[in-house]
């Protein structure tokens, strides 16, 4: 009950892996996180019995406030550009778009230029 992890659920390992492999940045407009606040988002969320995959390091992207802002705002654009993962679809198949029109994907190595 001590313990001051937050509501992500992320594991210390993952976290750090996740934010190594962002640089510290946001991963969708680049802008750096270190004195900013920014927040792991979940491309596929938790839920729907969804917690096996939700945790992997290719679910999880590097955020911004803004561009977290803009993700939930705009879920079907977010969708389109791979920011939010649909149900039914694995994230490390999903490609992500940012805002300056590269487009990658994330697998458990880390981030595939395509
Ligand atoms: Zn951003």
């Amino acid at each position: 009950m001590s313990r001051s992890s937050k509501a992500t659920g992320l594991d210390t390992t993952t976290r750090i892996d996740v934010m190594a492999r962002a640089n510290n940045a946001c991963e969708r407009c680049w802008l750096s996180i270190v004195n900013q606040p920014g927040a792991i988002h979940h491309r596929r969320t938790r839920g729907m019995g969804g917690n096996r995959l939700s945790n992997y390091v290719e679910n999880c992207v590097v955020l911004c406030e803004p561009c977290h802002t803009w993700v939930g705002a705009n879920p079907n654009e977010a969708a389109a550009t791979g920011w939010y993962v649909r149900q039914w679809d694995d994230p490390e198949t999903v490609p992500l778009t940012n805002i300056y029109g590269h487009t990658f994907l994330l697998d458990g190595e880390g981030r595939v230029d395509l």
